[in-house]
């Protein structure tokens, strides 16, 4: 298949209204029998299917070539019952409102997970940042803040970086909010660079929780991590920071890959040199001439299969396919329901999305109680806590997994819900 036409593949799957929208009634299903299971009633449901608030946004941008150019955004605040909302914001043509909300459901189900006291938020500017000039991001940035300025704060929601997005504009975006309110704010936003407050061991966080689960389920499966063959599909943020540790761990990297193809070795692929090639939005394959599509990438031999790109990857059509004995999902959405129920029938260890990716919604916590403290943890201290984090919470989903019989993904809901129902209770909103 030729890149483009994978490139158009890959996008339309997550373009789809449709597939998006059947992605959010999918997570609606398995919250409601997640409540369900913990004896709540269906008005419990009723409450935390949607967000509490959501907001959209236009945002006029000046561009380089003098014309303005209006964008559409959106803000979407699950449940604050527990704290204030959080999550990240993600700058994407494929954006839109079902998505952002499937997302931020899916903060509250990740904070929950980990024990943060935060409930879940999300936000998206449909755009497409790979075009743009940093002059021209600077003014999404600074105008996406503005324009979202009355609903978001270090005490009511707290943004972060998501796709597409990092520490420069995470900086812009704080620099906007602490002009707005008169005050330096850096509890404002969370993924800021060090010297705006930002946490050590911040943007390696997804993939240092990745890593921590990874570790946990080989334990489970008794497998040696030194030696295992891996496959990673997406080199952005969590893909690459993960590869690096994975080859680190000494395990073997046979297969990785990018929007445009895959590349798979069963030696072994040269990690350093791919790390090196990179750009920063995760591109490398186009270097190469010897690709595969990453279609036939996750059918691949291996021993751990890590999806860190986008949703729908292992569907009814490939899970039988799947060689893995332990797939961990550090992207959002990528098993589908029926696909979990063949992974888990054939005894694959799935370590599902909303525990695998939560280490970096936790690191953003430990820098906003540093900024909000004004003390500053080292990078040791940062991976400790994280570790603690990560290993209690795999622990509590494995424990619900066996005690309620089902499998890791429900016991991970379940697990993830219960704070936000039970503070929901006691708040007398149901
Ligand atoms: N965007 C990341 C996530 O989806 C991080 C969110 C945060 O740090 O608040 O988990």
């Amino acid at each position: 298949m030729s890149t483009t036409k994978e490139l158009n593949r890959l996008q339309s799957q997550s373009n789809e209204d449709g597939k998006t929208l059947s992605l959010f009634k999918s997570t609606q299903n398995v919250v409601h029998e997640a409540l369900d299971k913990l004896g709540y009633s269906d008005e419990m449901f009723e409450l935390l299917k949607e967000p509490l608030r959501m907001l959209t946004v236009r945002i006029p941008v000046r561009m380089d070539n003098g014309k303005v150019e209006i964008f559409t955004g959106y803000r979407a605040q699950h449940n604050d019952a527990v704290g204030p909302t959080k999550g990240g914001v993600r700058f994407h043509p494929d954006v839109n409102e079902e998505e952002v909300k499937a997302l931020s459901l899916w903060m509250s189900l990740k904070c929950g997970i980990a024990n943060l006291p935060y409930g879940g938020g999300k936000g998206g500017i449909i755009c497409e940042p790979r075009n743009m000039s940093f002059r021209e991001l600077e003014g999404l940035s600074r105008g996406y803040v503005r324009a979202i300025s009355q609903v978001v704060g270090p005490t009511k929601d707290i943004p972060a970086p998501d796709v597409f997005t990092n520490s420069q504009i995470m900086a812009w975006m704080m620099d906007e909010y602490s002009r707005i309110r008169e005050f330096d704010s850096p509890g404002f936003i969370t993924g800021k660079p060090l010297a705006l407050g930002g946490s050590q061991g911040r943007e390696s966080a997804t993939a240092r929780g990745v890593t921590i689960c990874i570790e946990e389920a080989a334990k489970k499966k008794g497998l040696k991590l030194k030696g295992a063959r891996v496959i990673i599909q997406g080199f952005g943020n969590a893909g690459s920071f993960l590869a690096k540790f994975m080859h680190d761990a000494g395990a073997k990297i046979v297969g990785i890959s990018d929007a445009y193809g895959a590349l798979y070795d069963k030696e072994g692929l040269d990690i350093t040199h791919l790390l090196s090639k990179r750009d920063s939005y995760g591109t490398v394959t186009k270097l190469y001439k010897n690709t595969i599509t990453n279609e036939a990438l996750l059918k691949s031999d291996c021993d751990i299969l890590v999806p860190a790109a986008i949703s729908n990857q292992i569907t009814l059509e490939n899970a039988h396919e799947i060689k893995a004995k332990i797939v961990v999902e550090a992207a959002n959405g990528p098993t589908t329901l029926e696909a979990t129920k063949i992974l888990t029938d054939r005894d694959i260890f799935l370590v599902p999305d909303v525990l695998a990716s939560s280490g970096g919604v936790t690191v953003s916590y430990f820098e906003w109680v540093q900024n909000n403290q004004g003390y500053y943890w080292t990078e040791e201290d940062i991976d400790n806590k994280l570790r603690t984090i990560m290993e209690n919470s795999f622990e509590n989903i494995y424990h619900a997994s066996q005690l309620y019989q089902v499998d890791m993904r429900l016991a991970a809901y379940i697990t993830g819900v219960r704070r936000m129902a039970e503070a929901s209770r006691f708040r007398g909103w149901i």
